[in-house]
């Protein structure tokens, strides 16, 4: 009602018919576990939740295989990849692909070292030669893995190359926010053999928690030490490290929520190629379109029919990128593109 819309900023949303295909969100939400979990949590709000953090650490360590010490908890993926990119760069660059997730260039930017973009190979994915020739006097190298925006991936025997090339003293950050969608290997078993490799995960994907903020960072404990910048890392919140540990703890989740994802992301997908759009070879929770026509008209066009896609990449100006929605969301997506941009141009 009123009362509520009034005292929470946008509460109206999630009751309005606006559809949200624009930020890789998850339109499941916290599983039923979690929602219970996080519930409980609001009670134990009183205190300094370290336990929560200590065993949502020791459960990813069982289930990764790893030891406790390799992982370490944020709150969102984002902050510590902010936080690992100032800490391998300054004097020394940082080399990524474009378009990719640019987080990372905003942090070195903002810290004054030198950011190598890199465009993307033919097939839409990471050019990991070009990357590793920018630069003698690379501090960091960023791969999102499967890439936001294109949802292409970057094997692991190329993830093996960059660790075997890549300058002495370069890091290797592997950004793996998406890979449980998809049926490609996690570079996760290469910390243990990999001093400069750090991988990113978060909860805020296929968990569906983006909104209570909690990712880790795995990397060998020295490295993860460098990420302190700021001295020692924040604890997270009580209902989110609840959520998380219910989230691992429901073992048919993750399956469950990547073949919901796959199947309607591949419809779409298919929609789009039957009436002649390239799309890219997207593993993720999105997929980008290539409109062959300036992208945001028809992003706008789209959004005053209420459905509401990603932000255009400057280099890539005639792709739109959408997030997979649930069916009904998909339909209404479908319904709105055929009233503003079908028939497509030749
Ligand atoms: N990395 C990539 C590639 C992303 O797309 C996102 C969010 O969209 C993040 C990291 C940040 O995620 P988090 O919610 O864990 O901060």
């Amino acid at each position: 009602g009123r009362a509520f819309s009034a005292t929470v900023p946008g509460a109206s949303r999630a009751s309005s018919r606006e559809v949200y295909l624009n930020f890789n969100e998850s339109p499941w939400g916290p599983s039923a576990a979690a929602r219970q979990a996080m519930e409980q949590g609001i009670a134990l709000s009183g205190r300094y939740p370290y336990k929560y953090q200590y065993q949502l650490a020791a459960l990813l360590a069982r289930q990764l295989s790893i030891p406790e010490e390799h992982i370490e908890i944020y709150a969102g993926s984002k902050v510590a990849l902010q936080q690992a990119v100032v800490a391998f760069t300054g004097s020394r660059s940082l080399v990524m692909a474009t378009p990719s997730y640019e987080v990372p260039r905003l942090a070195a930017q903002a810290h004054g070292a030198v950011v190598h973009e890199v465009p993307l190979d033919s097939g839409h994915a990471h050019d990991i030669g070009a990357m590793l020739a920018v630069d003698p006097d690379l501090g960091a190298i960023y791969l999102c893995n499967p890439n936001n925006p294109t949802g292409t991936l970057t094997t692991l025997a190329q993830i093996e190359r960059v660790l075997k090339e890549k300058p002495a003293g370069a890091r290797v950050v592997v950004d793996e926010a998406y890979i449980h969608y998809c049926d490609a290997p996690s570079c996760v078993p290469l910390v243990k053999d990999h001093p400069d490799l750090l991988v990113l995960r978060t909860f805020s994907k296929i968990y569906g928690m983006a909104g209570a903020r909690l990712g880790y960072a795995v990397g060998q404990p020295a490295l993860l030490e460098k990420l302190n910048v700021l001295g020692e890392q924040n604890v997270a919140a009580t209902s989110s490290l609840l959520g998380a540990i219910a989230s691992l703890e429901d073992r048919a989740l993750l399956a469950e929520r990547k073949q919901t994802n796959a199947r309607i992301r591949d419809e779409s997908i298919a929609w789009f190629r039957d009436r002649g759009f390239t799309c890219t070879a997207a593993q993720g929770n999105f997929f980008m379109v290539d409109l062959r026509r300036p992208a945001r008209a028809i992003a706008q066009a789209l959004a005053q029919q209420g459905v509401h896609v990603a932000r255009i990449w400057e280099n890539w100006p005639n792709w739109i990128r959408i997030t997979v929605g649930k069916d009904e969301e998909m339909a209404r997506l479908r319904k709105a593109f055929a009233l503003v941009a079908l028939p497509a141009k030749p």
